[in-house]
């Protein structure tokens, strides 16, 4: 018998009734929300003394499973397990039917046994969203017979549980042990390690500011790991912004892994990668009837699983082979193990999305999550970005034109709604189609959500939903792709609220974009930093702690902690030119000055340089003036939209010893993420204060901002854009033994308000520099 182990009924059902294929092709599955209002739709239906969502419990050899039962009516000793349909129940393939079986025979076993019932009546409801039509699937079964099925799936469950609880037993007992890797901590590191420790231990979220240096993801990683065993962790996620940040926690991981003295730490550790990186047959659709990787997928993947657990160490080249050596797809292998890993290295998306992968396994589970997030600076940024939708009339129009028959109704519709939408919206055709001149894209706030259109889009997405369900044949990519933006428009219009707005930017005729911004992350986060156990958000940048509070919707107890900075004043020299301005207005005089502070400062100390500024345009300014002005010294740009290869060749310029001025645009590849050390980069130039543009969008972000947090202009403009120049200035010192410049040229960096948002080892020097 195993010590002790919990299951949730649906993933005991999905560990033993899945076998078949792997089928992702279009599935028409209404959305959660469809989902929960079907459920609530179906128990309105039902007469007095109906239970719904009854919780149920039951054990098998120290084997606990538990759940909630969708309905149960006791007059006619009924169970009932609701399923939301779209089109043709008939077009279900088998192995989801059985599995729904298996859940409500589960579920039938522990009533039975929690009611002392004889027998029982068990019914499949598949609900059919579009028409609110119920089918019916009865069987009866008697307990006896439930029981067995019971013991069935709970026997063939078990022998995985307890090589799960032995693993854990053994996770813990090794973490228990775990040691420092390093001989010593780096300056910094300590501290950050120990407020790691703390706040997972009292259950809070960390914003910790830390520089460049002191070895932050290990720093964080290994007292997270500490804690695991003391607070009972289920997993630990690590989630970053970009790609080159996973390698770096694999690498701290790998080294935490190795620092047993007498064993490997029996850890698990995945890295989860998007589905076009790990797709081996990019061609085809995730389904058995094109891809040879989904066609007997749950037949081979308990072994593949078991490789896969055994092995332990699951980047992406390891999952990839154990994946294959299984004829299994890396990518849902990869979903899968996200069920059984220790560690999760990923994308910030997998926690904080609305349809993250972790968030949603650690609500079904119960597990207890402790999350990190590095470069967390962005935060607000990607967050906004996941809680925005855009619907592009273009794109509908070209649809529209080759639909079949039954969607030209509703595509026509939408097509009226955006006309009338352009009328309410006073939008003029002279404004788009003035001759000879180019046509330049108009732009509007909308006041409120435009029902109409929205219902429109919502009345297209059912139609293709409906339309795709009995004709399979017709899902062409294109046609899938308006079907997603049309529900996911529509899912975020029925969240629509004061955190966003909506706007219309029209580019020409038949050309125009609805789009729903997010300005306030927090309302959508607020409940992911509640669902984590704790979360420690870490980067060199996250200063002023309440705009990340506010933004984020941080939990009221967050601690926020800046660590000393390794790095001493006398490393950087940090110089203000308060005589220049890089307003819009005077960049034309700002030119001459500017491209005169450079070419001083190279003469003093001729070296590599980074000259950031606000715009291509003020930067080929500048750039011209240099060369035309200064023709001996090197000097090379960023260019827009450059390719992977011109960026690698301009980093590949700053070569130890070499000297030259790279040119670049703050905010962008250059300006953040990239790790020039010792003379390979001397100084930095900064002429600009990486304000955001002053536009339409940005004032209403700002009048949003100050009604919710009175900090309107501070949040919409001076700390964001003060968020860039610190990370651009923080290219130059990498390690103690840098040495370097930063020249800031702009007036307002001069101003008590600005200064005190940089960091505060700097000693600045004298502004009229
Ligand atoms: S290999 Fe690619 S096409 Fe095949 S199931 Fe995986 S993701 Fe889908």
């Amino acid at each position: 018998m195993i010590a002790k182990y919990r299951v949730a009924v649906r993933a005991l059902c999905d560990f033993t009734a899945r076998e078949g294929d792997l089928d992702h092709r279009f599935t028409p599955a209404p959305s959660a929300r469809e989902g929960i209002e079907g459920h609530t739709l179906v128990a309105s239906r039902r007469g007095e003394g109906y239970l719904s969502e009854l919780p149920l419990t039951g054990a098998f050899e120290g084997l606990t499973v538990t759940g909630r039962a969708d309905g149960y009516d006791p007059v006619a000793n009924r169970l009932e397990e609701v399923k939301t349909h779209r089109g043709s129940l008939e077009r279900m393939a088998e192995n989801q039917r059985a599995l729904h079986w298996a859940q409500v025979k589960v579920y039938g076993a522990l009533l039975c046994a929690e009611r002392a019932l004889e027998h029982i009546n068990l019914t499949l409801v598949y609900l059919d969203i579009a028409s609110g039509k119920e089918t019916l699937l009865n069987q009866k079964a008697t307990a006896d017979e439930l029981q067995r099925f019971f013991a069935d799936q709970c026997e063939r469950f078990l022998g995985w549980a307890e090589h799960e609880a032995d693993h854990r037993q053994r996770r813990d007992n090794a973490l228990q042990a775990l040691r420092f890797p390093h001989a010593t901590f780096r300056t910094g590191q300590r501290e950050l390690a120990e407020d790691v420790y703390k706040a997972a231990s009292t259950g809070r979220c960390l914003l910790a500011q830390a520089p460049t240096g002191i070895g932050k993801t290990i720093g964080t990683l290994f007292p997270m790991l500490t804690v695991m065993p003391r607070q009972q962790l289920d997993r630990i996620a690590f989630l970053t912004m970009k790609t080159p940040g996973r390698r770096l926690a694999l690498d701290a991981l790998a080294t935490l892994r190795a620092s047993l003295a007498d064993d490997v730490l029996p850890l698990r550790v995945l890295e989860l990668v998007a589905r076009e990186k790990a797709c081996e047959y990019p061609d085809r659709a995730c389904h058995g009837e094109s891809c040879p990787l989904a066609a007997g997928f749950y037949d081979r993947l308990p072994a593949a699983r078991q490789a896969a657990v055994e092995q332990a160490w699951l980047d992406r080249d390891a999952l990839r082979d154990v994946a294959l050596a299984h004829d299994v797809c890396p990518y849902y292998l990869g979903q899968e193990l996200a069920r059984w890993a220790d560690v999760i290295v990923g994308d910030v998306n997998h926690w904080f999305d609305s349809h993250a992968l972790l968030h949603g396994l650690a609500q079904a589970n119960d597990w207890r999550t402790a999350v990190l997030v590095d470069e967390a600076h962005n935060l607000v940024e990607r967050a906004r970005g996941m809680y925005s939708a855009e619907l592009d009339q273009q794109r509908f129009n070209r649809v529209r034109r080759a639909a079949p028959k039954a969607l030209s109704r509703p595509l026509g519709r939408l097509a009226r709604q955006w006309q009338a939408l352009f009328k309410d919206t006073s939008f003029k055709e002279a404004e788009l189609e003035e001759e000879g001149e180019p046509r330049k894209p108009t732009y509007r706030l909308l006041t409120a959500l435009p029902d109409k259109l929205v219902i429109a889009a919502q009345q297209v997405g059912a139609a293709i939903t409906d339309h795709l369900g009995e004709h399979p044949e017709d899902a062409s990519l294109e046609l899938q792709e308006v079907l997603f933006e049309a529900l996911a428009f529509c899912r975020l219009a029925e969240r629509f609220g004061e955190h966003s707005l909506c706007d219309l930017t029209r580019y020409g005729r038949g050309r125009a974009v609805l789009g729903l911004r997010n300005l306030i992350p927090a309302d959508f986060l607020a409940a992911r930093f509640n669902a984590a156990h704790s979360v420690v958000l870490f980067s060199a940048t996250l200063n002023p702690a309440h705009y990340y509070r506010d933004l984020l919707g941080l939990p009221e107890n967050t601690v926020w902690r800046e660590v000393a900075s390794p790095f001493a004043a006398r490393q950087l020299e940090v110089r203000i030119r308060s005589d220049i301005s890089t307003r819009f207005r005077d960049r034309g005089a700002s030119i001459n000055p500017i491209v005169a502070t450079m070419a001083q400062q190279y003469q003093r100390k001729p070296g590599h340089y980074l000259a950031f500024f606000s715009s291509f345009a003020y930067l080929e300014a500048a750039l011209a003036r240099f060369r035309e002005a200064h023709p001996s010294v090197p000097v090379f740009s960023q260019t827009r939209g450059m390719p992977e290869a011109q960026r690698e060749a301009f980093l590949a310029r700053f070569s130890p010893s070499g000297e030259g001025i790279g040119f670049a645009v703050l905010g962008g590849a250059f300006a953040e993420g990239i790790d020039l050390p010792g003379d390979r980069l001397i100084g930095a130039f900064i002429a600009t204060l990486g304000l955001p543009p002053f536009n339409d969008f940005n004032e209403a972000l700002k009048a949003r901002l100050t009604a919710r947090f009175g900090q309107g202009d501070d949040y919409t403009y001076r700390i964001p854009g003060m968020i860039k120049v610190v990370q651009a200035a923080g290219r130059v010192i990498r390690s103690p033994e840098d040495q370097g410049v930063v020249v800031l040229m702009d007036d307002r960096f001069a101003q008590a308000s600005v200064r005190a948002l940089l960091p505060r080892w700097w000693s600045l020097g004298n502004p009229n520099f």
